[in-house]
C-alpha cells in the first residue's frame, strides 16, 4: 500500500500543518493548552490570558466532552462554543476543540481552528471522512488501545479525502498499570517519525492522568521529538468539571514553560 502519510526516507522533512498563524511540524514547538472543557466565560478567558502569557500558542478547551460515564459532565455545547469564540476573539489565540459528531462539523468548524478527534473516535470512520473532507486541520488522537498502525490507518481515512492537515496526538494507551490513568507510549514519538511525515504532539495530561507527572513527561516527549505538547490548564484543577487531577494549575504550567525551553535546545528545537 502506498500510503499518503508514509515516510519515503528518512531525510524528508515533517510536514508543516498550519493553525491561524501557527505552524506545527516546523522547528519550533507548540504548546497547545486549556482546560479540559469550557465551563463558564472567566474560566476559558483567564486559562487563556494566563496560557497565553507563559507561551502557549493555540488554545483548547472542549465544549463536546466524551465522558466515560454518562452521568458525568458532557460539556456546554453550543454555550461552550459561543464562550470559545469569544475568547479567541479577544486573545487572538487560534483554537482546537473535539467534534465528536459529524452532524456538528458545519458549526464547530465556524469557530474552531482544527479539529480535535478524541481517542473514542479514532476509528469513527464516518467521522474520519467527513472532516477529510473539509480543509481544517486535524488533532488526531490515538485510540485506547490503538496500534501505531491501526493509527495512521485513520489519519489515512482523513487524507485520503482530501485533507492532509493533520497532526497525530499520543495520549497514552491502556496497559495492566493502575497507578497512571494511561502508559505513555515514549516509543511512539520517534516511531511515528520513522513511519509518517506528519507531525505529531504529545499529552502528557491524558497519558499520565496526574498533574505531578505532567511535566516530566512532557519534557521525556520533547527529547523523544514531539512537535509539541497539549496540556490540560485549569485556574483551580481541585474546582475543574472534568479531568481536574491531571490538570496543571497555573504556577505549574509556567514551572513546564520554563522547563521546556532547555530541553528543546538540547534536541536542535526551539520554543
Ligand atoms: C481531551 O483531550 O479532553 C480528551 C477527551 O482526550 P482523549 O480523547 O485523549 O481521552
Ligand atoms: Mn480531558
Amino acid at each position: 500500500m502506498n500510503l499518503i502519510a508514509r515516510r519515503k526516507d528518512q531525510q524528508q522533512e515533517t510536514t508543516t500543518v498550519r493553525v491561524g498563524d501557527v505552524i506545527i511540524g516546523g522547528p519550533q514547538l507548540v504548546v497547545v493548552a486549556g482546560p479540559c472543557a469550557i465551563e463558564s466565560y472567566e474560566q476559558l478567558l483567564s486559562t487563556a490570558l494566563e496560557v497565553k502569557r507563559l507561551g502557549a500558542t493555540l488554545l483548547r478547551g472542549g465544549a463536546y466532552k466524551p465522558r466515560s460515564s454518562p452521568y458525568s459532565f458532557r460539556g456546554k455545547g453550543e454555550s461552550g462554543l459561543e464562550i470559545l469564540s469569544q475568547v479567541k476573539a479577544l486573545t487572538g489565540l487560534p483554537v482546537v476543540t473535539e467534534v465528536m459528531d459529524a452532524r456538528d462539523i458545519e458549526r464547530i468548524a465556524e469557530v474552531a481552528d482544527m479539529f480535535q478527534i478524541g481517542s473514542r473516535n479514532m476509528q469513527n470512520y464516518t467521522l474520519l471522512t467527513e472532516v477529510g473532507k473539509t480543509k481544517h486541520p486535524v488533532l488526531l488522537k490515538r485510540g485506547l488501545s490503538a496500534t501505531l498502525e491501526e493509527w495512521i490507518y485513520a489519519a489515512e481515512y482523513i487524507m485520503s479525502e482530501g485533507n492532509d492537515q493533520v497532526v497525530l496526538c499520543e495520549r497514552g494507551i491502556r496497559t495492566y498499570e493502575t497507578y497512571t490513568r494511561n502508559t505513555v507510549d515514549i516509543s511512539a514519538i520517534p516511531a511515528l517519525k520513522e513511519l509518517t511525515n506528519l507531525p505529531v504532539v504529545l499529552d502528557p495530561s491524558h497519558g499520565t492522568g496526574r498533574w505531578s507527572l505532567v511535566n516530566p513527561v512532557a519534557l521525556a516527549g520533547i527529547a523523544a521529538g514531539a512537535d509539541g505538547l497539549m496540556i490540560e490548564v485549569h485556574p483551580q484543577p481541585d474546582q475543574a468539571l472534568s479531568d481536574g487531577d491531571q490538570s496543571l494549575n497555573f504556577e505549574h504550567f509556567a514551572e513546564l514553560m520554563e522547563k521546556v525551553g532547555p530541553v528543546a535546545k538540547a534536541v536542535g528545537r526551539e520554543i
